[in-house]
């Protein structure tokens, strides 16, 4: 059995790694010519999301990740006004992906290869890409994310919706920032909450995968309103005038953008102001919300971020776009050869947890950045992949 991924990034790798471990012949396909790069910025870890790594020795759990043990709120000043006991394992996009990348042989991943058509018949699907090439396969997984082709041929009428705040991200070498800084994160989450906004800071693994005190990162992410229009469009247009869609990526956004924003963090606690003062490249990543009423379409199927974004309060796109893949893997290896039945049994449970992922979400994101009603003792704004916790 053929099974060709479209996008390769930790949702197709993931489908990857399952599927060829049942014995699929598997192809990844990912639209970029260029070996992938970690944009940069924190993934608070759930389990599925680590599942693969874990459950095959490939890492243990404190090799791909850094762990915390509190949850604290500050007020202007810094002074701690909630405090929560709750373990945290925090990792960066790339760890996983080198991770799961390590595990897949290279002659199954091609980059440049970017899905631009398909047509299924009864015994299989004919994939087309942009440069020509083309790949007969028995099932199409598509994990190629927000901006899906996909989704854009399969549900033309689902569009991603901007939610009218964008999240600005960066990381800072904690090395790199002083001594009680250092300190403060050690075990710990920091978030501020200000009026329409908040901001949340946590330890990831360095970039070369230092996680131990004075080796690893510390991650920010700072949500800020933007009316869409002429506002998101000054933040969105890059270095070199381009109006980018879906983020203006590290060492793109431009110097009056990133001046807006240090003057801006004038407002936060000193310890949560550091971080962002001191991140060499700040990102901006507009927050966006994906809905799909279908995710298989007999032979075909969407998956991940291409299905249901979420936003990123309950931290869980990542672990989201796991779970789908760890579900299809056991559909398909309850099916035999009958990959259409297979999609059919996956596919109630994924649509069932992406849109109660991106309601929940959406949720969160209104009561903190519109309805001013986000407050750190309740316990329905905790992460969370099966719901607030969980
Ligand atoms: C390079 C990169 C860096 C990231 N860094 C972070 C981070 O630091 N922190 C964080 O929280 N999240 C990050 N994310 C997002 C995070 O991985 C996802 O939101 C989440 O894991 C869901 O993953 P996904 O595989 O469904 O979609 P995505 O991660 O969005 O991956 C989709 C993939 O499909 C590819 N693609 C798109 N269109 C086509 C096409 N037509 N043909 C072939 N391939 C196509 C894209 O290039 C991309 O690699 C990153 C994603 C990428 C791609």
């Amino acid at each position: 059995m053929r099974a060709s991924i479209v996008g390769g990034s930790l949702g197709g790798l993931t489908a990857a790694v399952l599927l060829r471990d049942l014995g699929w012949e598997v192809q990844v396909h990912e639209r970029s010519p260029a070996a992938l790069q970690s944009r940069g910025a924190g993934i608070v870890v759930h389990p599925v999301a680590v599942r693969y790594l874990v459950d095959n020795n490939i890492a243990p759990l404190d090799a791909v990740s850094v762990g915390a043990d509190r949850l604290v709120y500050v007020d202007r000043e810094g002074t701690p006004v909630f405090i929560e006991d709750a373990p945290f394992h925090f990792t960066a996009w790339n760890t996983l992906y080198r991770a799961l990348r390590g595990h897949l042989d290279g002659d199954r991943y091609h980059l440049g290869e970017a899905l631009v058509g398909f047509e299924q018949d009864a015994d299989g699907v004919d994939i087309r890409f942009a440069n020509g090439s083309t790949e007969r396969c028995d099932l199409l997984v598509c994990a190629d994310g927000t901006s899906s082709t996909a989704r854009s041929l399969l549900l033309p009428a689902v569009q991603p919706v901007y939610s009218g705040y964008v999240g600005w991200r960066g990381t800072v070498s904690d090395s790199a920032v002083s001594r009680e800084t250092r300190e403060a994160f050690r075990q710990t989450i920091i978030y501020h909450v200000m009026p329409a906004s908040h901001i949340l800071e946590y330890p990831i693994p360095a970039p070369d995968g230092g996680v131990a005190p004075g080796t690893r990162a510390l991650n920010f992410v700072w949500y800020r309103n933007v009316s869409e229009g002429a506002a998101l469009d000054h933040v969105m247009t890059d270095r070199d005038g381009n109006r980018r869609a879906r983020s203006v990526p590290p060492g793109e956004v431009r110097e009056d953008v990133l001046k807006e924003l240090r003057d801006a963090s004038a407002e936060l606690p000193p310890v949560l102001r550091e971080v962002v003062e001191m991140s060499s490249n700040p990102f901006i990543q507009p927050v966006m919300d994906v809905e799909v009423p279908r995710m298989a379409f007999g032979r075909v199927c969407l998956m991940g971020d291409a299905a249901f974004t979420a936003r990123p309060h309950a931290a869980a796109g990542t672990a989201k776009a796991a779970a789908d893949a760890w579900a299809l893997a056991t559909a398909l290896e309850g099916n035999g050869a009958d990959v259409a039945a297979a999609l059919r049994e996956w596919e109630p449970g994924q649509l069932a947890l992406g849109s109660e992922l991106v309601k929940r979400n959406r949720r969160m994101g209104e009561r903190s950045q519109f309805l001013g009603t986000w407050y750190p003792e309740d316990t329905s704004l905790r992460f969370g992949l099966l719901g607030p916790g969980n």
